[in-house]
């Protein structure tokens, strides 16, 4: 036991879990970790800090950490431990034996949102300059590709508009599928503290999460929707919006494009969109939703600053994109965008999603969201690096899964990234992942996809490496290493040795020096540096001469992009449909102690509190199937089957079910299916429809 006293020493670091990304004092003693405590001073958190910043960084000396290579020629065959000089020789020999006998394209990486700036980086740097296409793609593929698009098309740039600190000018806050009070709860406190003072709040989920009422708030509308019909929700706003003046007129006048609007007006004033005709859509009562609409748009007591949080309950949907188009549409046709206290606000999941979104971990972006067609763009990082890259988007997640099945994509680096229990459809993954030649997995542990690897690389947490994380508010804050690389080397140290072994030389001395390239070749980083980082303590990009100092509001006189561009979001149910064999709507979600995959808190103190999945059934649907509370269930969809226990309660509305997906043993993810998202193919994790059954306990 080491008492809290014995501290000897301390560095600021950023926590490794969520996108709030609260400021933590890593107090060590010798290279042992002796308490995280929350940063006053850091800007996320201000001193706060949750049950997992706090408590749950074991995972970092957990036993079951790898901390030799391994390799196998099958992945029958037992691991064998060898140098890191074998292992990663192995690796790139493969790489070029599979192109060589497959074609260039036939490989390609995935880098975890887990991960750092610099380590997102130099992976898509590595398989543009190394393996020569652009077959990159990273974990916000799963989350908030669609928020990277509809941002990007509505506004101009892939990311929210807003400080975490604005909501305090809120006067209105709607919350879109998301439950922050679990998924982001530094920052559903500090909403909530802002709730108490008078805001109002409307919610749109199809689950009572804790912010419709807590003990401390109560939302003034729940909008308890439908799975799947966010669009259809958020169209008979803007009808209602439209329909009865609440536009800002001059808003719209002065900063949007005038003929996108009127066409977006004309559309959303149709009778079919009316709160009338979607109640029976969206099974939201019409005057709830013409009572949520006026309340956004004419604010509360006088003052009209209305600001929008949303989550995955938005993005994985099959209309993710579209969703997040019309949120924009909404937030511009009420003048609610570019000032404190508005805005438009994806919650991240990951502590690092903007990030590695931002450093061109996208198949078709390049860093700071240049298309890879964009010739002058690609012409910056081919004199930097001094090769030629490819004009042409290489292939997203789910299509190296489909060339892998195909016979045309045959081998896989994969930093950080867990895709057998995180992705959908997992006996699809594990056929593709089983049809390719040689699957590198770099991680702390022997994840589900190492079950499939033919070489393991091991990783390094975040307390043994520097870097950056960028958070939900576009703030970049220092990670710092506190102690050495458990198995040797940081993640971008693994990365380069194998592009070493590829052929294609990289020489950081440090991951600053991967920085200091970022911001040279990166418009919206060129101000970013770590003795700036050290400086202001974090920063906020845009930051480069224009704003020297971070841009905390986007937006503001002018968008992005110029002129604001309405787009019509035309509701277009999904492809998954209840029918008598599967008459329920499974939607998923995340608990408080747990964490995505549970991979880091499943190996903490926090397992205690939620030691697996359980499956919310209202109670109506438990006594039709004979289903009491504790009971195993059996969970089958047109993907899949699985078995869990039951939880009867009503914080579901009969005809739909809810679980978290934090432990393999129940892995949500065999249920789940291959719809996914028509603009950036993000699964649709939302809505799977599913029969529950009583079963024996497995
Ligand atoms: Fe970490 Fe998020 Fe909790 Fe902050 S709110 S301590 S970033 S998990």
């Amino acid at each position: 036991v080491i008492w809290l006293g014995q501290a000897e020493h301390s560095a600021i670091t950023t926590c490794a879990y969520c996108g709030v990304g609260c400021g933590f004092k890593a107090e060590m003693k010798g290279n042992e970790v002796v308490r995280m405590v929350p940063w006053k001073d850091g800007k996320a958190n201000e001193g706060h800090s949750c049950v997992k910043g706090r408590f749950a960084w074991g995972y970092a000396t957990h036993k079951d950490r790898v901390l030799k290579p391994m390799i196998r020629r099958r992945i029958t065959d037992p691991w064998q431990e060898v140098s890191w000089e074998e292992a990663v020789n192995y690796a790139a020999s493969e790489f070029r034996r599979i192109q060589g006998k497959y074609g260039t394209d036939s490989i390609g990486g995935l880098v975890s949102s887990r991960c750092t700036n610099e380590e997102g980086y130099l992976v898509q740097k590595l398989v543009r300059a190394a393996f020569g296409n652009n077959n990159v793609d990273t974990c916000a593929r799963v989350c908030h590709s669609p928020t990277g698009y509809g941002l990007k098309q509505t506004m101009g740039e892939s990311a929210g508009t807003q400080t975490f600190k604005s909501v305090e000018k809120s006067d209105v806050v709607m919350v879109i599928g998301a439950n922050p009070s679990d998924g982001h709860p530094v920052f559903a406190s500090r909403m909530k503290r802002r709730l108490r003072a008078g805001a109002r709040l409307i919610v749109i989920d199809p689950r009572t999460i804790d912010l419709v009422k807590s003990p401390h708030v109560k939302a003034d509308h729940h909008l308890k929707l439908k799975p799947g019909t966010n669009v259809a929700v958020i169209s008979a706003m803007a009808h209602v919006i439209v329909t009865e003046g609440l536009v800002d007129e001059t808003f719209v006048a002065e900063r949007c494009e005038p003929k996108s609007f009127n066409a977006w007006r004309e559309f959303v004033a149709r009778p079919a969109n009316s709160p009338e005709a979607m109640e029976a859509v969206t099974g939201v009562p019409a005057t709830e939703l013409r009572a949520a609409a006026r309340l956004f748009a004419l604010g509360h007591d006088g003052k009209r600053n209305a600001a929008i949080y949303y989550g995955l309950g938005v993005t994985e949907h099959s209309q993710g994109s579209t969703m997040v188009m019309g949120i924009a549409n909404l937030a511009m046709a009420t003048g609610n965008v570019g000032r404190e206290g508005v805005g438009v606000n994806p919650l991240r999941g990951q502590n690092n999603v903007q990030g590695s979104c931002d450093m061109g971990s996208f198949p078709h972006e390049l860093p700071g969201y240049r298309h890879v067609s964009d010739s002058t763009a690609r012409g910056s990082f081919e004199s930097a690096w001094g090769v030629e890259l490819r004009p042409d988007p290489g292939l997203r997640i789910p299509n190296m899964f489909d060339a892998a099945i195909t016979g045309s994509f045959k081998g896989l680096y994969c930093e950080g990234e867990d895709v057998v229990q995180s992705d959908p459809n997992t006996q699809h993954v594990a056929e593709a992942l089983m049809a390719m030649e040689c699957i590198v997995v770099q991680d702390l542990f022997l994840n589900e996809t190492a079950k499939y690897a033919h070489v393991f690389l091991p990783g390094a947490s975040f307390l043994e490496k520097d870097g950056t994380f960028t958070n939900a508010e576009r703030r970049i804050s220092r990670v710092t290493k506190v102690m050495p690389p458990k198995a040797g080397y940081a993640d971008w140290e693994v990365t380069q040795l194998l592009s070493n072994a590829l052929g294609y030389p990289m020489n950081y001395a440090s991951a600053e020096e991967i920085m200091n390239e970022i911001a040279a070749l990166t418009p919206t980083f060129t101000g970013v540096s770590y003795a700036k980082l050290a400086k202001l303590g974090s920063v906020q990009w845009p930051c480069n001469e224009a704003a020297p100092e971070g841009t905390p509001t986007m937006h503001v006189g002018e968008f992005v992009r110029g002129k604001g561009k309405f787009i019509i979001t035309q509701y277009v149910p999904t492809d998954e449909k209840v029918t008598r064999m599967y008459p329920l709507i499974l939607t998923t979600g995340r608990i408080l102690s747990q964490y995505n995959v549970g991979a880091q808190t499943r190996r903490t103190e926090n397992n205690q509190w939620h030691s697996e999945d359980r499956l919310e059934i209202h109670p109506n649907d438990a006594e039709d199937r004979g289903i009491a509370e504790g009971d195993w269930v059996g969970i089958r969809s047109r993907a899949g089957e699985t078995v869990l226990r039951a939880t009867i309660t009503e914080r579901v509305q009969p005809g739909v079910v809810y679980t978290t997906f934090h432990f393999p043993e129940s892995g949500a993810n065999v249920i789940t299916t291959d719809n996914s998202d028509w603009a950036t193919n993000c699964p649709e994790f939302k809505v799977t429809a599913v029969q529950v059954m009583p079963v024996m306990q497995p």
